[in-house]
Order: structure tokens, then C-alpha cells, then sequence
């Protein structure tokens, strides 16, 4: 069966609408047709300052949102990554083919950096995606299921895997981005032009662990665009073209149907239907979390297990790689 690779960072204790409609909910199905790994990924998550206890509490909380959502982690592989260490040395390896004017041009160091100002920002951060490309080309994996954000880093990771392979010999599978076209970039309620994010926050995010009830009204005074009419125009109406791909994406209904379900509908009628089918979902979901967080012992066996079988595929990968570049064989 073809391989697949994905990760979330554990940079808030709740994952937010965008992770889940750009990604957990796309991982779920594809258990079906790939064998899946899935990652916490705790290094990517201290490339910007995080609280120790509350990092630790961080992985836990996203390591259970995985499972609330539907990943089996029997069938699949669920692993914190920093329990793999063939992640950080591969990464080594690799950074040493990328070009400085290559890792230079990835647009979200620059978001990333503005925000924190250069000087503030660790050599982590710069160096992140390269970190991603080492998560994804130890495993093989074929596809890559994320959201259109990771684009730039995924081209990147092909080409890592195709400039190690001509350089040293055949050694990795070159990745492709499984991006599903529809819920690929949810965007911000306040701020219809960004993308909705953890880093980001505030009253445009809707966190999965939020009070309901406060996330129902954070849909109710999302931003909507001038004009009356209920259509799907992302270009010209981004804030009611996202409510219509969230409204799609919870009840399983096509936008165009539900363009001519509120034809001669107001706004507000569209914002009352997207909080109920968000509630809908949210409730089981928080319950779920709730349950698997009250046996930590059990979510930590689970982590321990997926290291062991991430590590069982990994430590060979890398033992090639260190093999190719020549280095002597030490174990
Ligand atoms: P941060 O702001 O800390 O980078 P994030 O919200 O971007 O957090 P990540 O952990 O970086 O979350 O990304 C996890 C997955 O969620 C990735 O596959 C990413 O592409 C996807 N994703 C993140 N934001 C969105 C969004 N607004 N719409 C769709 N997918 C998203
Ligand atoms: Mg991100």
C-alpha cells in the first residue's frame, strides 16, 4: 500500500477549524487506501518560544484531538516526533544540499519572521521547512495531505528528495501534496484575506476546545462583504465564500446547493446555519477529547507505540542516507 506522512504542531492546547477541515478531517478517510503516519510535531513547534509544562500538555491535548477526530492509531501510526530522533538528523543531512537563497524564498519564514521581527526569530524557524522535508522523505511517503499553506515547503521537500537521489543514488521517494482543493485554506473570520491560524489567534479563529457557545458567536460577527446576496465568490465576497465552504464542508452539502437553498436569503440566516452544523460537530468532538484526556497513561502508551514502529521505519531510511553520503558505518 502507498505510504502517507502528516503532521500538526502542537502550538496551542486547541486545534482550530482550518487544521481540522484542511487536514485531520482529509487524514481520517485516507487510513482506507494508504498506510498512514501521522505526527505531533513537537521540533517544529519550539522553532517560536513555548512554555515547557504547557508544550508538554500541548502534545497531549493534540495527540487526542487526532484520535477524537477519527485516526486509528492502531491502523495507523500516531507519534510525538521528538521520540523519533532520525527526524533532527536527517534534517542535518539535508539542510547541508539546500541552497541559503532556496530556504531564503519560503514565504512563511517571512510572515512568520515579520511578526516576531528577524532579529527575534530563531535559526529554527528558518530552517523549518527543511525539518519537514526530513519528516516526510524517512518514511517514503508517497502523499502528503495538508493544507494549500504547505505548498511552498512541499516543492521543496520534492526537490531535496530529487537533488539527494541524483546526487548520491537513489534513496528517496520523491512526495506529492495531497491537497483537497475545497477546504485547502479556511480563512480567518475577522480577516477573510488571511488564512485562519494557531499563531494568529484571536476572535477570527475558531479553536475545536473553545466554549461553544462563544464560538457560535464568533460566527454570527464574522465579517461578511458588502452587497446582500448569498453567493460563492471568493475574489469578490472571501467572507461569505468561506462560510459557504465551512457550511459545505460540516454538512457534507455542495456550495452550489446551498447557493440556491438561501437564494433571496440574508446573511444572518447563512451565519445562524453555519453555528448550528459547527455545534453539531464541535460537541461530540469536545466530548471525545475530554474523555481521552482524563488517561494520560493511556494517550502516553499509545505515543510510545507509534514511536516504536515511526522509529522501526525511520532508523533504516536513515542508516541508507548516512550510507550514501559516505559516512563510515558505525553501527
Ligand atoms: P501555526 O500558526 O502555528 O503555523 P497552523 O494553524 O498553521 O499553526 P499547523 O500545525 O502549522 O497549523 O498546520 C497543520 C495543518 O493544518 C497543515 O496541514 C496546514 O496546511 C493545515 N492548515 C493550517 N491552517 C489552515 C487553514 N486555515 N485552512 C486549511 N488548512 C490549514
Ligand atoms: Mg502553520
Amino acid at each position: 500500500r502507498p505510504r502517507l506522512f502528516s503532521g500538526i504542531q502542537p502550538t496551542n492546547d486547541s486545534l482550530h477549524l482550518g487544521n481540522y477541515l484542511g487536514a485531520l478531517a482529509n487524514w481520517v478517510p485516507l487510513q482506507a487506501e494508504y498506510d498512514a503516519i501521522y505526527s505531533v510535531v513537537d521540533l517544529h513547534a519550539i522553532t517560536l518560544p513555548q512554555e515547557p509544562a504547557v508544550l508538554r500538555h500541548r502534545t497531549r491535548v493534540t495527540a487526542a484531538q487526532f484520535l477524537a477526530a477519527g485516526i486509528d492509531p492502531v491502523r495507523s501510526i500516531v507519534f510525538c516526533q521528538s521520540h523519533v530522533p532520525e527526524h533532527a538528523e536527517l534534517a542535518w543531512v539535508l539542510s547541508c544540499i539546500t541552497g541559503f537563497g532556496e530556504a531564503s524564498r519560503m514565504t512563511q519564514f517571512k510572515d512568520k519572521a515579520s511578526r516576531e521581527g528577524t532579529d527575534g526569530s530563531g535559526v529554527g524557524l528558518f530552517t523549518y521547512p527543511i525539518l519537514q522535508a526530513a519528516d516526510i522523505l524517512l518514511y517514503d511517503a508517497d502523499a502528503v495531505p495538508v493544507g494549500e499553506d504547505q505548498r511552498q515547503h512541499l516543492e521543496l521537500s520534492r526537490d531535496l528528495a530529487q537533488r539527494f537521489n541524483h546526487r548520491f543514488g537513489e534513496t528517496f521517494v520523491v512526495p506529492r501534496p495531497h491537497i483537497v482543493k475545497e477546504t485547502a485554506k479556511i480563512a480567518d473570520l475577522q480577516n477573510p484575506e488571511k488564512k485562519m491560524s494557531k499563531s494568529l489567534g484571536g476572535s477570527g479563529c475558531l479553536d475545536l476546545l473553545d466554549d461553544p457557545k462563544a464560538s457560535a458567536k464568533k460566527i454570527r460577527s464574522a465579517v461578511t462583504d458588502a452587497g446582500r446576496e448569498i453567493a460563492f465568490d471568493p475574489e469578490n465576497k472571501p467572507g461569505v465564500s468561506n462560510l459557504l465552504t465551512i457550511l459545505s464542508a460540516l454538512s457534507g452539502t455542495d456550495v452550489p446547493t446551498l447557493v440556491s437553498k438561501f437564494e433571496g436569503a440574508g446573511y444572518g440566516d447563512l451565519k445562524k446555519e453555519v453555528a448550528e452544523a459547527y455545534l453539531g460537530f464541535v460537541e461530540p468532538f469536545q466530548a471525545r477529547v475530554e474523555e481521552l484526556m482524563t488517561d494520560e497513561q493511556a494517550l502516553d502508551d499509545i505515543l510510545a507505540d507509534g514511536a516504536r514502529r515511526a522509529r522501526a521505519l525511520a532508523a533504516p531510511k536513515l542508516a541508507e542516507a548516512y550510507d550514501k553520503v559516505g559516512f563510515l558505518r558505525g553501527r
